[in-house]
């Protein structure tokens, strides 16, 4: 296993790091102040465009965001919170990276200036695994090749969790009703990032909720389809630059060429397996996001960390061991988590199962970030928690990445079936 990076993906995330100092933290800072959402005609996002941001990884026809070879790649020693220097660049086996890893290095740079304006990041989002995982070729040209050179800023969204399903993925009761050849579709959903902007969300349904998973199926509902709507942008504690948004689908008709991967991706043609494919979709997803969201947390959390360290530097506080020894654990504990997610996500770059790693990555990595929230507020004190610093945007921004993508308690009870042979329910 290695991780060393290529010379063009060093210069993309210094290049994220330049636009994350001089543009990402204070637009991010911006709609904290403002308690609201950078709207979806902010210049912002035109201007990421014009960087070439906000696309699509998938590079058309049969690709599926995925490489067919484990990368080579050699180890380098993490020096620093800093980003760039943790890798090494060059040399004969100078490799580049695949997708998974490359995603989880982006994601924690942007992660790092703000989390909330890295979601709001135009772009098929959180919409784009499902596509890459079950979509047609047919169904990935359609959906996904307007977001290789968009003409304006676009956004996709993923909607899963309800008001009485989130945890419980299994439990959801928007319901899949077939109807000539097309499915009506039925039911509310909630907390689904970027909904009310995007062009399509990709919406998990069920056709009977008696079956469970293997009712499960999904379908990418485009924007203006009568039926749709009801949007309705939640309140959040952090992480307030994108929004999370709940909608209804009623009586929403989508045409058969909307049901993610087809008819024939659901076929029982082989029994439980075959039966449960829009669960098992749903969970590869994750266990290609999960990598990314512990790598988010990472970034926040070196955030929190390099705030503490600065402001114990100039307080001269550094000899006081009760002071250098939180710093030196914190930054052992993201370390650690850090190296969980580049593990997962390399394991999902050479296609081998990451069920376990992606799990221990989410589970570890918003633990320690928060852990340097907490040692920031504690430190900075009466200062830090007064509101408008930085250190109290943070505290408010982490708390949110052990919820999404499955909780860390959730996580906990995965990690238990594959390690200590907790029967599934
Ligand atoms: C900022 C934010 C963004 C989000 N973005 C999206 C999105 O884009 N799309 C989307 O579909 N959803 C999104 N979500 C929803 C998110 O996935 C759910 O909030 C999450 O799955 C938890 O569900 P819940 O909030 O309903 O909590 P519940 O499932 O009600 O859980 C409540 C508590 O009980 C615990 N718990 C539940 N079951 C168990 C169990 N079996 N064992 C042990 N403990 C358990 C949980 O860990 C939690 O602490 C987002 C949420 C947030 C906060």
């Amino acid at each position: 296993m290695s991780f060393a990076i290529d010379a063009g993906l060093a210069k993309r995330l210094a290049s994220l790091r330049e636009l994350g100092r001089a543009r990402i933290r204070p637009v991010g800072l911006e709609a904290d102040r403002a308690g609201h959402p950078l709207p979806p005609e902010h210049p912002f996002f035109a201007e990421l465009l014009r960087l070439g941001l906000g696309r699509t990884r998938w590079l058309g026809g049969e690709d599926t965001g995925q490489e067919e070879e484990p990368p080579q790649r050699r180890v380098g020693e993490p020096p620093a919170s800093g980003g760039e220097r943790d890798h090494r660049v060059g040399g004969e086996r100078d490799h580049k990276p695949g997708p998974a890893l490359t995603g989880v290095l982006i994601s924690e740079e942007l992660a790092y200036w703000d989390r909330g304006v890295a979601v709001a990041f135009p772009g098929p989002g959180l919409g784009e695994p499902p596509l890459l995982a079950m979509g047609t070729p047919a169904q990935r040209e359609r959906f996904l090749a307007p977001f290789r050179t968009p003409n304006r800023p676009r956004w996709a969204s993923f909607a899963m969790t309800e008001p009485g399903a989130g945890s419980d993925v299994a439990g959801i009761r928007t319901s899949a009703r077939r109807d000539g050849n097309g499915w009506v579709l039925n039911g509310d959903k909630s907390f689904a990032a970027n909904a009310s902007r995007a062009d399509w969300i990709v919406v998990w349904a069920t056709v009977d909720p008696t079956l469970g998973r293997a009712g499960h199926r999904a379908f990418v509902v485009e924007r203006g389809t009568p039926g749709l709507g009801d949007f309705k942008i939640e309140k959040k504690m952090g992480l307030k630059a994108y929004e999370s948004t709940s909608f209804t689908l009623r009586d929403c008709r989508v045409p058969d060429g909307n049901l993610l991967g087809g008819e024939a991706h659901y076929a029982a043609a082989d029994g439980r397996g075959a039966r449960q494919a829009g669960f098992k979709g749903a969970m590869q997803s994750f266990n290609a996001t999960r990598p990314m969201i512990g790598a988010m947390a990472v970034g926040i959390g070196r955030a929190a960390l390099d705030t503490a360290l600065a402001f114990a530097r100039e307080q001269d506080r550094l000899g006081d061991p009760r002071v250098r020894d939180r710093l030196e654990r914190i930054h052992r504990k993201l370390r650690a988590a850090r190296l969980l997610c580049w593990r997962a996500a390399w394991l999902a770059d050479a296609r081998r199962g990451n069920v376990l790693e992606a799990s221990m990555a989410k589970a570890a990595a918003p633990a320690a970030a928060l852990e340097a929230a907490v040692l920031g507020m504690e430190l900075i004190g009466e200062v830090g928690g007064r509101g408008d610093h930085l250190i109290e945007k943070l505290f408010r921004d982490v708390k949110a990445m052990d919820i999404v993508e499955g909780t860390g308690q959730i996580q906990r009870v995965l990690m238990a079936r594959q390690l200590v042979g907790l029967p599934r329910d």
